[in-house]
């Protein structure tokens, strides 16, 4: 047993904690857990916990479905909103076949094959998401239409505000389950919030969005409302994202910072977002992974709609962000596409294999707009070269088909069950006769 294992089992019996969760990801992102008793925990150690992996989406096929959960000792941690005495924790899991190699299926190894190859070519990967959410009435939670909780906007102080209590209880359980978190505040519509989370490496990011969700989702219910990562709940109001700040280091050197550059960025950091743009549209499906996430990419509330980059423009997908005069370590690109509702670590994946391409093929990075691009008519967007994100998920779907750079980075396994899946969600939602249509159809027609 090695010492972060160690320290677990005696954490484990200093804190009295009687179950640990071994918790890992589906293809789609949603989180699962199987609690052991601590007595089994240094079998799951040396061996894995056994689990039927054809219960779990995207996991098997019929003939290899037993499968094996390893917790990984370096995350684990107590669940506060458990209690204290007996306490519970939890702990990430890698998933691996029988014989102990890893599962083509599960997403944490996706994410940890890209970064693999960013190492191979000296570079560690960090990210800082921008995560927005809804607190709703606790209605909504049966499908009652969404009522938000107050009536607040874009950085207000809501005196005596429960999205402030909020924020405070889960801020202060996600940094004593060590998350830090770096900026919160109102967000534009009613009840949304934001929560920013300090930059870490992109694995150890990616466990911490599915905490954060799950954080969310308890703090609002020990307050009796509801918390919502949906990314378009009400049409007249801004959606909500993840906008991501990346950066490439090589040992301590951030690879996008060059002193004399344009906005300071780097030759690595231009062809970096000369990759985002170039393969935007075929990674979409993966950063915004439901038919409701275009309805935010569509629908205003400063969320992007073309493949553009710029530095001050908020329309653009990716935004070179200008906080301080020197920046050093501190530079980033900022994607704005991405939405909390994705597979955090498949999204995560899939946006440096495509930076990563730009920078092995040394991609030349096209001109910033500076324009709202929304002003534009469809004719001077074409004459500048600009083209728009997926409109839907149908045209998410088409366009991630074709690319081999996203088949590649997911494995076949993945990206062949992520396809079949999300065409049958179109399916399902292109087989509805909707609200709109019955009111705008039905009196006329
Ligand atoms: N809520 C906006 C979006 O959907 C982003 C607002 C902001 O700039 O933080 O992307
Ligand atoms: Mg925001
Ligand atoms: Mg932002």
């Amino acid at each position: 047993m090695d010492r972060q294992q160690e320290f677990v089992l005696r954490t484990i019996e200093e804190r009295d904690i009687r179950f640990v969760r071994l918790w890992f990801t589906d293809v789609l992102g949603t989180l699962k857990s199987v609690a052991v008793a601590p007595a089994e925990l240094e079998g799951a150690f040396a061996e894995g916990i056994g689990f039927d992996g054809s219960a779990i989406e995207g996991f098997a096929r019929i003939y290899e479905a037993d499968m094996l959960a390893k917790p990984d000792p370096s995350t684990f941690q107590i669940l506060p909103w458990r209690g204290e005495s007996p306490g519970t924790a939890r702990m990430f899991c890698d998933i691996c076949l029988p014989d102990g190699s890893p599962s083509i299926a599960d997403p944490r190894q996706v994410l940890k094959r890209a970064l693999d190859k960013a190492s191979d070519a000296g570079f560690t990967f960090y990210t800082h998401p921008e995560i927005e959410f809804f607190l709703l009435d606790r209605s909504a939670q049966s499908g009652a239409d969404p009522v938000a909780i107050d009536t607040a906007g874009y950085f207000d102080h809501v005196p005596g505000g429960s999205g402030q209590d909020f924020r405070r209880s889960a801020i202060t359980m996600l940094e004593s389950m060590g998350i830090s978190v770096e900026f919160s505040h109102h967000e534009g519509a009613p009840g949304q919030n934001e929560i920013d989370l300090r930059y870490a490496d992109a694995l150890t990011m990616a466990d911490n969005i599915m905490t954060f969700r799950t954080v969310v989702k308890e703090v609002a219910l020990e307050q009796n409302i509801y918390a919502t990562f949906m990314p378009k709940v009400f049409a007249e109001h801004p959606g909500s994202g993840m906008h991501t700040h990346m950066s490439l280091f090589e040992g301590d050197t951030n690879a996008f910072y060059e002193a004399g550059g344009p906005y300071q960025l780097s030759t690595t950091g231009r062809r970096f977002i000369a990759g985002l743009l170039r393969h935007g549209a075929e990674f979409t499906a993966v950063t915004n992974q439901w038919v409701n996430s275009y309805k935010r990419l569509w629908g205003g509330g400063e969320a992007p709609a073309y493949l553009t980059w710029g530095h001050n423009n908020r329309s653009a997908m990716v935004r070179v962000p200008m906080y301080k005069p020197n920046k050093g370590n501190s530079s980033r690109v900022e994607v704005r596409t991405i939405d909390a509702a994705c597979n955090p670590y498949l999204a995560y994946a899939v946006l440096l294999a495509a930076g990563l391409k730009g920078i092995e093929e040394g991609y030349e990075l096209p001109a910033e707009t500076e324009d709202d691009v929304w002003r534009l008519t469809a004719d001077e967007r074409r004459a500048m070269g600009i083209d728009p994100l997926p409109a839907s998920l149908a045209e998410a779907i088409a366009a991630m088909e074709r690319s081999e750079l996203v088949a590649e980075t997911l494995g076949d396994h993945v990206f062949e069950y992520f396809l079949r899946n999300k065409r049958a969600e179109w399916d399902d939602y292109r087989n509805q006769v909707t609200a709109f249509e019955l009111s705008r159809y039905l009196p006329r027609l």
